[in-house]
Parts: structure tokens; sequence; C-alpha cells
């Protein structure tokens, strides 16, 4: 899932660095680049046996140190709060997914104030863990689960063009922020995307 992310949002780099560019600093892409690096390089480190708590706890470890500015923090506390949700938890089931996820959510509000409707990545993340809650507890299986949160964290980005910015150095631009995508919300909903993909989810 993790490999598959990185190979999307590498494919997207300049994409999330024109989106940046419309609203801050333009270092998105970049910023992204070198968190999917640590990420994958901790993944290798970690070894085939590695359990998924390790796994996660490391890479998200090496992205919070790898990658500057807001996205470090952000992402690599994500990571970091899967691993705890995950946990020592020896069988994934779609319920531990999604608990896993509102660990990771958990962990991210606590690096931000952030909501829904402020045009940032939490307009992905939000409805991203909403679905995939409740795809499980409809009973969908992981790929599933995670093929909706897909869908829903698409969506949330692309709302965000119509969102007048109210974090970030965004915010210093007002209405001006009107108009284009977050970089921070498409990245997140590139992850997703990602980690769907790599289930195969239908
Ligand atoms: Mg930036």
């Amino acid at each position: 899932m993790i490999r598959r992310a990185a190979s999307d949002i590498r494919a997207a780099v300049d994409e999330l660095s024109r989106l940046d560019s419309a609203t801050g600093d333009g270092d998105h892409g970049s910023a992204m680049l070198r968190s999917m690096d640590a990420a994958e390089k901790a993944l290798a480190e970690a070894g085939e046996s590695a359990s998924p708590k390790d796994v996660l706890f490391q890479a998200g470890w090496a992205v919070m140190s790898a990658a500057g500015g807001a996205t470090g923090p952000l992402l690599g506390s994500l990571l970091m709060g899967l691993s705890e949700g995950f946990g020592d938890n020896p069988r994934l089931d779609a319920a531990g997914t999604a608990a896993a996820f509102e660990a990771a959510l958990a962990s991210v509000r606590k690096q931000t104030k952030a909501q829904p409707g402020d045009k940032t990545m939490m307009d992905a993340l939000v409805p991203a863990v909403t679905a995939i809650r409740e795809a499980a507890d409809a009973g969908a299986g992981i790929p599933a689960a995670l093929k909706q949160a897909a869908e829903a964290a698409a969506k949330g980005a692309e709302a965000t063009v119509t969102m007048q910015a109210r974090f970030g150095r965004a915010k210093n631009l007002g209405e001006r922020s009107i108009g284009s995508v977050d970089a921070g919300a498409r990245s997140m909903a590139l992850l997703l995307a990602g980690f769907a993909a790599a289930l195969g989810g239908k």
C-alpha cells in the first residue's frame, strides 16, 4: 500500500507543487517526494517480517524527520496514528482498519486544529475516515472500505476549489485562495487512492 501510494505521488509531484504555488510556497510536491522516499526506505529497512505496527511507526518517524513544513508532522503523525491504531492485533479486518484510521485522524488532530471546510488535507482525510467506518459497519471488506475512502477523499479534495483557506500561508490570501484545489487535500486523496489501488478494491 505504501509503495503504490509512493509511486502515484511521485507521478504527481509537479501537479502538487503547482497547486501549492497557487496559494503557498510551492514546496508541497518536493515535501511529498521526500516523505514517500523516507517511508519506502523505512519499509525496506524494517524487513519482510516486521509487523504493520512496526513498519508504520518507523515510516511515520522517518517522514516526520524527512519532510519539513506542515507536511512532515501531519503525514508522519498520520502513519504513527495508524501504527498505534493497528496495535498488536494479529488479524486485520475492516473493523480494525476503520479503528486504525480513526486513530490516525486523532493523531493528526493533535497537530492541527483544521476542520473540514478550512481548505486543508482534512477536507480529504475526514470524509475518508468516515467512509471506511461506514463501509466496515455495513460489512464491507478492507479493499472495498478503502475504495470508498479513496472516493470520499477525492470528492473532498475536489470540493476545496470553492473554499477559502483558513490555515497555513494560504490564509493570508483571503478570498484569493478560492479557485484551486488545496495541495494537501490532493496529496491525501492520492495517498488513499494508492492504498485502495494496492488492494484492488471493487
Ligand atoms: Mg508549501
